[in-house]
């Protein structure tokens, strides 16, 4: 059962598509909130989600960038 989780209302199908994975096709449903107005804002809790995971990643890597660099500096300040 696919539930809404900002109303609780039992979602309903959409939409259907096929896939082919490996040998085999399955078959995702997208379940949306009956209420539209509900959905649009779980739409926008899922796009603010992501928003910021990838703001979390960018900054990982920035991280690992700049620790990476700094590593470089020091190893070339340790040839001279
Ligand atoms: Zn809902």
């Amino acid at each position: 059962m696919n539930i809404c989780t900002r109303c609780g209302k039992t979602r309903v199908a959409v939409k259907t598509y096929k896939e082919k994975v490996g040998n085999s096709i399955v078959i995702y449903t997208i379940n949306e909130c009956p209420d539209p107005l509900c959905q649009k804002i779980v739409d926008g809790q899922l796009r603010d989600d992501e928003k910021r995971r990838t703001l979390v990643k960018n900054d990982q890597k920035k991280r690992e960038l700049l620790r990476k660099e700094a590593l470089l500096r020091r190893k070339q300040l340790a040839s001279i």
